[in-house]
């Protein structure tokens, strides 16, 4: 052994592993990072683009939605996969805001490289992030304003809020009404029960035409012309069992040789379904919804028996119908009695061809989204789902802020006077975080066709001269009280969004070291686009670029 390796841990790697250390790891994890920020930026705000998405099936979503695109951009990059993880925490979290929580890390880390290139170290920048972080959540505590969460008209500016820029907006008046309505029907003393609504769509109605029902939708048919379709006071049976034939073994063949045996064991089978069907009678339902399959002799029994059964139910269907009657799911008819029946009324729609299941003291919802194609019901699904989060968060946390930049301009002013007393080069990273929440109003400017610069020195102005709520409308294009033009979120999706954003990237600032097993893509070539170089393994955006 030479003298030199003393000490030293040795590392074997592959021929194919590459290494990259310190700079140029950070630099690495720095520029595929920012890549995927730089991907959903153009989508933030009212006034945002869309993406078209084509995966490798060929299947396409279009949407606004920032964590939408990131998961269905299958991107195998680590780092990139690291804000991924940023959108999808937002999204548990908040319901809301992944696109800023997204774009934010990226400015975060933008800034950051800046100040590694002034050779300040990772572990300064790390944290005076961390520091100015905490702040920023303190402060977003101090000027949130409280809420009477009764408040309909505000509740609705948040659902609004939420669903400009999607493809909700046009339907934005109906839609907030009903998605209120629907929280509040579910929400005992400020407490939100989620569990309790349900959405469902369907295709070949105008958006508008959307509504929100009491109790459960069961968008399938009877199992049999001669069943009963409506059932008031109906004793509701929920099953998960096949109404079929029990297969007695995988591999056991019968083997039949003469009529008589034949016979037999149809008759048989015929016995064992009379049983089950018997089973459920003695159980007093009168309606049977099946998330499994359902004989046609069976059926036939049933529909003698003038028991409504419908069969491969959606499971969450079931589950929620679960919720509406309050009862059980019976996964086994043996042991099935009265007490798993349950009391509500179905009633079929011929026209929409569907069942409406209320329960008789429940409080279950279920929001019906009507549009004209399933590019359109699905985008429309994700922004209503964003929206009902948003309020069912402000009704439980009861503070919001104003939006349109407002929030991240005076957050900025405010930590740039918390840097003045902040030690050493942390300093400098604190006031590097104020810019980059200014990153918010500079993009929603830029989206709009508005000049960045001339909106962030109006708002700036605004905010030195005390108008905490100054933001930008971009409907107006004006700088303006954003929380009087109806710009409202939740502070809790903010406070979430700023802490995601710093943990990200203090995660990236962190590895100084890149072992990797496979090829690296370091290549800069074609930074100018982006940065899009360290995004070696974009599957999904090759896919993309062939669609358009
Ligand atoms: P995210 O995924 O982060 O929620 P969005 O595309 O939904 O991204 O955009 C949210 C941003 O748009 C928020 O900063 C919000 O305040 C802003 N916004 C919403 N309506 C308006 C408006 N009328 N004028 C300006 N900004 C708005
Ligand atoms: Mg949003």
């Amino acid at each position: 052994m030479s003298q030199r390796m003393q000490g030293q841990p040795m590392i074997v790697m592959s021929e194919d592993s590459q290494r990259v250390k310190d700079k140029d790891a950070q630099e690495h994890n720095i520029t595929a990072a920012r890549a995927v920020a730089d991907a959903v930026r153009s989508t933030l705000g009212p006034k945002g683009m869309d993406k078209m998405l084509v995966d490798s099936m060929g299947d396409v979503t279009i949407t606004n939605d920032g964590v939408t695109i990131l998961k269905e951009m299958d991107i195998d990059n680590p780092t990139a996969e690291m804000i991924i993880e940023v959108a999808e925490t937002q999204e548990d979290e908040a319901g809301d805001g992944t696109t800023t929580a997204v774009a934010v890390t990226g400015e975060l880390l933008k800034s950051a490289e800046d100040l590694l290139e002034q050779d300040i170290h990772p572990t300064a920048v790390i944290k005076g992030f961390h520091l100015a972080s905490e702040k920023a959540r303190e402060e977003i505590d101090d000027i949130a304003e409280d809420i009477d969460t009764d408040d309909e008209d505000l509740l609705r500016k948040v659902a609004e809020t939420s669903m400009t820029g999607k493809g909700a907006e046009l339907n934005k008046e109906r839609l907030s009404e009903i998605i209120v309505d629907a929280v509040q029907q579910v929400t005992v003393e400020d407490t939100v029960d989620m569990e309790f609504i349900n959405i469902e769509t369907q295709t070949g109605h105008s958006a508008g035409e959307s509504e929100l029902l009491e109790g459960a939708i069961v968008d399938k048919d009877p199992v049999h012309d001669n069943m009963p379709k409506s059932v008031e006071d109906a004793n509701v049976l929920l099953l998960n069992e096949a109404i079929e034939v029990e297969e007695t073994d995988v591999d056991t063949e019968i083997s039949i040789n003469d009529p008589d045996q034949l016979q037999n064991f149809l008759d048989q089978e015929e016995k064992q379904l009379k049983e089950k069907v018997e089973q459920i009678k003695e159980t007093g339902a009168d309606v049977v919804f099946c998330q499994k399959g359902i004989d046609d002799m069976a059926q036939h029994y049933l529909a003698k028996e003038d028991i409504l059964a419908v069969r491969r139910v959606k499971k969450s269907d079931v589950q929620f119908l679960r919720e509406v009657l309050d009862t059980d799911i019976v996964s086994d008819l043996d042991s099935a009695t009265e007490d798993h029946v349950a009391t509500g009324n179905v009633t079929r729609d011929e026209d929409d061809e569907m069942f409406y299941v209320e329960g008789e003291d429940s409080h279950g919802v279920t929001l019906l989204l009507r549009g004209s194609t399933d590019h359109v019901v699905d985008e429309l699904e994700r922004g209503v789902t964003d929206a009902l989060d948003v309020v069912a968060q402000t009704v439980s946390d009861g503070r919001v802020v104003a939006g349109g930049g407002a929030i991240e301009v005076e957050l900025a002013s405010r930590l740039r006077d918390y840097a003045d007393g902040v030690e050493g080069r942390e300093q400098l990273a604190v006031e590097a975080f104020a810019d980059s929440l200014e990153l918010v109003p500079r993009v929603l400017a830029e989206n709009a066709g508005l000049d960045s610069i001339d909106t962030l020195v109006d708002l700036r102005a605004a905010h030195e001269g005390g108008d905490v709520r100054a933001g930008l409308n971009v409907f107006s294009t004006e700088v303006e009280d954003t929380f009087d033009a109806g710009v409202v979120e939740p502070a809790h999706a903010k406070e979430q969004a700023v802490s995601s954003a710093t943990e990200a990237a203090n995660l990236v600032l962190k590895i100084d070291d890149i072992i990797s097993a496979g090829e690296l893509s370091t290549d800069k070539g074609d930074d100018e686009a982006g940065g899009a170089g360290g995004m070696g393994g974009m599957g999904g955006m090759g896919g993309m670029g062939g669609a358009m």
